[in-house]
């Protein structure tokens, strides 16, 4: 394929010689790519912009034999004028591109919902849809469970013990969470992810963004579904014994939990749970606890095998 198109977001760039840059694309069919962009970095360039960072676009690219050559980008979406205009915005924007580029380890590897969950991320930090730690949170679990990464928020890793069902801690998040998580599964769920997430992250839904369906992430869904347990005989704990490891992968109880676990501050399983279903009834009326943006950190890190260079400026 000497001369392909396709749309994509780009991740990162590069200084190549004296006015090139090196652009490394998140393409919707051709997976991760990189290309020249010849000129770019020349005050009159034909390319404008529309080669920086978070900017979403349809390129044109010439197959060489060394290096690729992007011969034309028309923009799609200019998420970045708005992202670059909010220091939040940026933050978040810049540790959802490092993860994208590190989840896509090789490139010309198509990933289709990666995709559809990165341009979904990107729109709702420039529409400042939500808070934007709390999308650049979200995304970084959504995409590594997306990658099959998913924290079991449920019961306990070790014994299976139900944890963190505490009284009034909402219908979204315990027992109906994990029927429907599924886009196939539980009605309310389905709805609710029309309803109140307007297209962008989160929820099966995408009415008002075409080409933005489905990030529910069915890996996610599944596991929380394995994790409940179909006998009614396993008593929840209450919240206080639930901890957390990363490296055993989610929940433990108060027996079996290991040294490097940490026990949850109150509320912090909620959120946990509310980032990885997009659920933004829960989100947007309060920040991050600490925890939970440390947990989310160690996540990434430890499953990308290297800290997201990104999330370690937030400390
Ligand atoms: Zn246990």
């Amino acid at each position: 394929m000497p001369l392909y198109r396709d749309e994509g977001v780009v991740l990162r760039t590069a200084k190549l010689g004296e006015a090139d840059r090196i652009v490394w694309l998140f393409t919707r069919g051709h997976g991760k790519v990189r290309a020249v962009a010849k000129g770019v970095r020349r005050a009159r360039s034909r390319f404008g912009a529309r080669l920086e960072p978070f900017m979403r676009a349809d390129v044109l690219i010439n197959t060489g034999r060394s290096l690729d050559v992007v011969s034309q980008a028309e923009t799609i979406a200019a998420y970045a004028d708005r992202i670059v205009a909010d220091y939040a915005a940026y933050t978040a924007a810049s540790v959802i591109v490092e993860t994208a580029d590190r989840i896509m380890a090789a490139e010309r590897e198509p990933a289709p919902d990666q995709y559809r969950l990165l341009i979904a991320a990107l729109a709702a930090l420039a529409r400042g849809a939500h808070r934007p730690e709390a999308v650049g949170d979200s995304y970084v679990l959504r995409a590594l469970a997306l990658a099959g990464w998913s924290p079991r928020l449920v019961s306990c890793v070790v014994c299976g013990r139900v944890l963190g069902v505490a009284a009034g801690a909402g219908a979204a998040t315990d027992g109906p969470a994990g029927d429907g998580l599924e886009s196939g599964g539980a009605g309310e769920r389905a709805d609710q992810g029309m309803l109140d997430l307007p297209g962008d992250f989160g929820g099966s839904g995408a009415p008002r963004v075409p080409g933005v369906v489905g990030v529910a992430a069915a890996p996610v869904a599944s596991t929380i579904s394995d994790a409940l347990p179909s006998s009614p005989s396993s008593a929840p704990s209450p919240l206080a014994d639930a901890y957390f490891s990363v490296p055993a992968g989610g929940l433990m109880c108060a027996v079996d939990h290991t040294p490097e676990s940490r026990r949850l501050q109150s509320g912090v399983l909620d959120q946990l749970r509310a980032l990885v279903d997009g659920d933004w009834d829960v989100l947007d009326p309060a920040e991050l606890d600490a925890q939970t943006r440390h947990i989310v950190e160690e996540w990434g890190a430890y499953y990308l095998e290297r800290p997201i260079r990104s999330l370690r400026l937030l400390d």
